[in-house]
């Protein structure tokens, strides 16, 4: 059997879709294709049972939509697994009656956190054969393969599928799969090549994403009410610190890799951490990747900072989010404001290199409480404790506790089924007292700061290699395009 993990190209004027391995959805003007990795493991899976595995990115691969149908037709896969997003599943929709045009024997399958939310609609909306539910779909798609194949006996839980006209399922999604046995990633199948420059994570390159757990450890409560990956992995899972120690001597071996980025949603701490640091430090891979991960305020002490500093870790994504302490309780942040100041300057005074991001367009935060934000993101950048900041518009996607309740006190600016509406080129929710024009301004208005001469003379200061020219030179080129696209979006 033949298996196509495909990302169909999607044209817009808006720009090239970035929806892999991303817990928010945007169209980006100047593309970054970030690795699929639970994708890459289900290819690697695939090909490792046996089966003709194709890796079909035709996003990172900048195919017309045309050219990407004529491949895959010419291909011929026995099943196409579909990656989907809230603002392009209409268009998934669409694709799938085009695939199913050429294709009419091929089995496609849904995948993703929307359509975890709402596995009857898609089902219900368009021809697709199955819909994996969960975050462990690259074991569900091996487990579909070797059941369509005869290899398996049942389907196991978290499918929809179609039986007699009728649309059935085999019950809620199991996260019961340990990531010890998951497989090192073949890069040459998954064509890591496309991905391992035009990162913005990266400041050296090549680089590869790792992905130590599923997905998060903030679990309290149900994690954090915007965030779509909980509705993905509602539990936490992660692969013994030896493993990712391990697949990264492999990627420094075999690859010559240079940095590293680990995407699970908050990077462990306390002994696992300490684990991880001391190996990297033991087989000498401090000495040649860098490191970067996302973390959560409220978690490390200066010790861990220290360790992960002297263990080669460079760049730590913090989530502020917001300003207000009222905000981030609403959120469920599990975080406070005066402890977002100190955890920033800690490790930046370990020589780490904190990036943080922040939301605007709360439905209950006035313009005055938003600029609150702005202020307390400033702060931080022109202190030096931030080195890089990515201010965007909250997003409620289907699936999160902040849809639920933008829809119970009636939030939304537009129907919330005008999906592709999404798509963070405007706010979705209303504000008390801001105007859509207003709150994606304010949103962009952020950006200006790395535009003043203290925090350029803050950059200067920093750099020491050629290397360091060169990633700061890409950084304010970004920062000009952002602004530059701002503008033309808003006709000023
Ligand atoms: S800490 Fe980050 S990854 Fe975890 S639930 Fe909150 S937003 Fe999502």
């Amino acid at each position: 059997m033949k298996i196509a993990i495909s990302y169909p190209p999607i044209q817009s004027e808006k720009g090239v879709p970035l929806l892999s391995q991303n817990r928010q959805f945007q169209y980006f003007q100047s593309p970054t294709y970030i690795y699929p990795v639970v994708p890459a493991y289900a290819a690697t899976m695939l090909k490792n049972a046996g089966y003709e595995v194709v890796w079909d990115d035709g996003i990172a691969e900048e195919k017309t939509f045309d050219q990407w149908l004529k491949d895959i037709e010419q291909r011929k896969p026995d099943v196409l697994m579909i990656e989907s997003k809230t603002p392009v599943i209409k268009k998934h929709w669409k694709i799938i009656s085009d695939i199913k045009k050429v294709l009419p024997s091929s089995k496609v399958a849904l995948v993703g956190d929307h359509v975890t939310a709402l596995p009857l609609e898609s089902m219900q909306k368009s021809e697709v054969d199955f819909v994996l539910t969960g975050g462990d779909y690259d074991f569900l798609l091996l487990n579909l393969v070797n059941f369509l194949n005869g290899k398996e006996k049942q389907l196991e839980p978290g499918f929809w599928y179609r039986e007699n006209n009728a649309i059935k399922n085999t019950g809620q999604f199991k996260l019961n799969h340990s990531l010890d046995d998951l497989p090192y990633i073949d890069r040459e199948l998954t064509k890591w090549q496309l991905y391992n420059e035009s990162n913005g994570n990266f400041k050296v390159t090549p680089g590869a994403y790792t992905m130590a757990g599923r997905d998060c450890w903030w679990r309290k409560d149900g994690g954090c009410t915007f965030c779509s990956w909980p509705t993905l992995y509602p539990t936490f899972r992660v692969m013994k610190p030896e493993r990712l120690a391990d697949e990264i001597g492999l990627l420094i071996e075999h690859y010559r890799v240079k940095s590293v980025f680990d995407d699970t949603g908050c990077f462990p701490a306390g002994e696992w951490l300490r684990g991880f640091a001391n190996l990297m430090i033991e087989r000498g891979y401090n000495k040649k990747v860098q490191f970067s991960c996302n973390m959560r305020f409220g978690t490390l002490k200066r010790e861990d900072y220290q360790l992960m500093k002297k263990a080669g870790f460079r760049m730590l994504l913090f989530g502020i989010e917001s300003g207000n302490q009222a905000t981030l309780d609403k959120l469920n942040k599990g975080t406070t404001i005066t402890g977002i100041m100190e955890e920033c300057r800690l490790p930046r005074e370990e020589g780490l290199e904190p990036h943080i991001t922040i939301m605007v367009g709360y439905p209950w935060e006035t313009r005055q409480e938003a600029l609150k934000t702005l202020a307390v993101a400033k702060t931080l950048m022109q202190k030096g404790w931030a080195i890089t900041l990515q201010s965007t518009v909250v997003i409620p996607y289907p699936g999160s506790k902040l849809y639920a309740e933008a829809l119970k006190n009636n939030w939304f600016r537009f129907d919330p089924k005008d999906y592709e509406r999404f798509d963070m080129k405007e706010p979705v929710l209303n504000t008390p007292d801001m105007t859509p024009e207003e709150v994606m301004k304010l949103c962009d208005e952020i950006y200006k700061v790395f535009l003043t001469p203290k925090y350029m003379l803050r950059q200067l200061t920093r750099i020491r290699t050629l290397r360091d020219v060169k990633y700061s030179v890409k950084g304010v080129a970004k920062v000009l395009a952002h602004v530059k696209d701002f503008g033309r979006e808003n006709g000023s």
